[in-house]
């Protein structure tokens, strides 16, 4: 029930009730009476109903709040490793291999080291690659297990 039926039916009840009251008939006045009770019935309901949506609205902007700092949170999370991936470049170290070596500007005291381009591009996972063979030349993607050859030496002096 909306407000404005609400406030009529009670101007309403209050009206049939001064009516009933100038009569002076007991039999209309308890009518009006009881008629004003069923209003004032009505006005509770409504009322609780109300607060029952006003704290599902509260409980809905609290669900709202907790998933937009979730969402913010993975924002950043996204930014921030997208920033780490810009360090950097893909380069072919030996000829027809393809991976990430960090950008000289970007080291930051890190050693030379290179990322696997498909755990990147396909899980947005960094990871580094290991040198498995004696040489120093084959180096394995910790995450997918794909080998890549590099040029040695596979450190430059820097
Ligand atoms: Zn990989």
């Amino acid at each position: 029930m909306d407000p404005m039926a609400i406030f009529t039916g009670i101007t309403h009840g209050i009206s049939a009730y001064k009516t009933a009251v100038e009569t002076l008939d007991e039999a209309k006045v308890t009518a009006a009476t009881n008629e004003l009770h069923i209003q004032l019935m009505h006005i509770g309901a409504e009322v609780i109903a109300m607060q029952n949506k006003s704290l599902e609205s509260t409980e809905r902007e609290a669900t709202a709040l907790a998933r937009i700092r979730e969402l913010e949170d993975q924002v950043r999370k996204l930014e921030k490793r997208n920033r780490d991936f810009s360090r950097y470049d893909l380069v072919e170290d030996y000829p027809g291999t393809f991976t990430l070596r960090i950008k000289e500007s970007a080291r930051n005291g890190e050693p030379v080291h290179h990322l696997c381009p498909s755990c990147r591009d396909n899980k947005s996972v960094k990871s580094i690659l290991q040198i498995t063979a004696k040489n120093n030349e084959i180096a394995q993607c910790p995450t997918c297990k794909t080998e890549f050859r590099l040029a040695p030496p596979w450190m430059p002096s820097l």
